[in-house]
């Protein structure tokens, strides 16, 4: 296969710099794609593409393990932010009735459930700009009660301050999902109530207090290729790649600016997985929203592109996701096992 670029050898994929020398960053891994390597590795070959992806994931992770997360929307609807993709903005009418924060019993009943089903994390989240700190606490005690059970936790409340990240971490927050949703360039398009600097900050402040990143994005909300590649850049460029990176294929909501949008070719999303994987080769690449509406030939070529984890039960925070008893006859059929306890976590369609 003609060599496309990648990290300096670290993942595996041999690539160099123009100068000859490895890129390859203090962490084994390459932070440093181009635009136009990233748009070579979506153009080519499909099977050619498809086998360095695998060839990659085999290296780094268990190619028959796929980790289980499930996801609970613990404060619903109301939320101030305009994204065009979600039915929680209460700038867009889509009937979706509001609810305040649950209580703490009321999700420590959840993560009993959730865990009974197999599900090794548990994600909280609120369709909140950022979080008050009097909600704050609340999640925190949330946070300790989950971890009691056993299970990993992850949350997904929007904006943080460094100081609200070290609250969470303090709690025992294992995970913090913020997704970038899109690429730099098309982001403009999707939402204007706050931009692509203060995702990155926030970001970065969940960096800083040691918490774990889950952080992906949509595709199929009209970008381009070009868009696409552009958004798996910026993930894979961040100064540590995301330990989970979510691909959600878009669920068009009624009600939403999104709502006749049309689907994404299939082929493109298998290569926008097995892209995410081969740059981000360490990363649990997780197959998020959209997977409701996915036959069980594209969800397999999906893991065999790359993605080894998934968000279980019948529901990710608003929108409808596969069911439990299909989910357990599709892993049967491919050998599939559920990964314990390990890697990854975050917010299905953002919220
Ligand atoms: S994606 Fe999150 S921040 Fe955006 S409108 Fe929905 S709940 Fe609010």
């Amino acid at each position: 296969m003609e060599q496309v670029g990648g990290c300096g050898g670290g993942c595996g994929c041999a690539c160099a710099s123009a100068e000859g020398g490895s890129r390859v960053a203090d962490d084994g891994l390459c932070h440093d794609w181009t635009q136009a390597e990233v748009e070579a590795l979506f153009a080519l070959p499909f099977n050619d593409l498809m086998h360095a992806a695998q060839s990659l994931h085999r290296e780094f992770h268990d190619a028959n393990a796929v980790q289980v997360s499930t996801l609970l929307s613990i404060k619903t609807g109301a939320c101030p932010e305009d994204c065009a993709y979600c039915p929680q903005s209460a700038r867009h009418d889509t009937g979706l009735k509001a609810e305040k924060l649950m209580a703490l019993d009321e999700v420590l009943v959840k993560a009993q459930q959730a865990k009974a089903a197999g599900a090794s994390r548990f994600c909280m989240g609120a369709a909140w700009r950022s979080p008050k700190d009097r909600d704050l606490a609340e999640v925190n005690a949330m946070v300790g009660a989950v971890k009691a059970l056993g299970l990993e936790t992850c949350a997904t409340l929007g904006m943080l301050t460094r100081a609200q990240a070290q609250s969470l971490k303090d709690a025992g927050l294992d995970y913090y999902n913020h997704n970038l949703d899109t690429s730099p360039e098309f982001y403009g398009e999707i939402i204007s109530t706050r931009c692509y600097q203060d995702r990155l900050d926030t970001l970065a402040h969940v960096r800083e207090v040691g918490m774990k990143t889950c952080c992906g994005g949509i595709v199929g909300m009209g970008e381009t290729r070009a868009d696409r590649a552009g958004f798996i850049r910026a993930l894979a460029n961040l100064p540590q790649h995301p330990d989970s990176v979510p691909i959600n294929r878009l669920v068009r909501v009624a009600g939403t600016p999104l709502a006749d949008e049309r689907d994404l070719d299939a082929f493109e999303f298998v290569r926008t997985i097995a892209v995410a994987r081969i740059t981000m080769p360490t990363s649990m690449v997780r197959l998020s929203a959209g997977r409701e509406s996915m036959s069980d030939e594209l969800q397999a070529l999906c893991f065999l592109a790359g993605a080894n984890s998934i968000f279980h039960g019948d529901k990710l925070l608003t929108t409808g996701n596969a069911d439990t008893e299909s989910d357990r006859a599709l892993f049967a059929k491919l050998g599939l096992k559920p990964l314990v306890a390990a890697a990854d976590s975050d917010c299905a369609q953002a919220a």
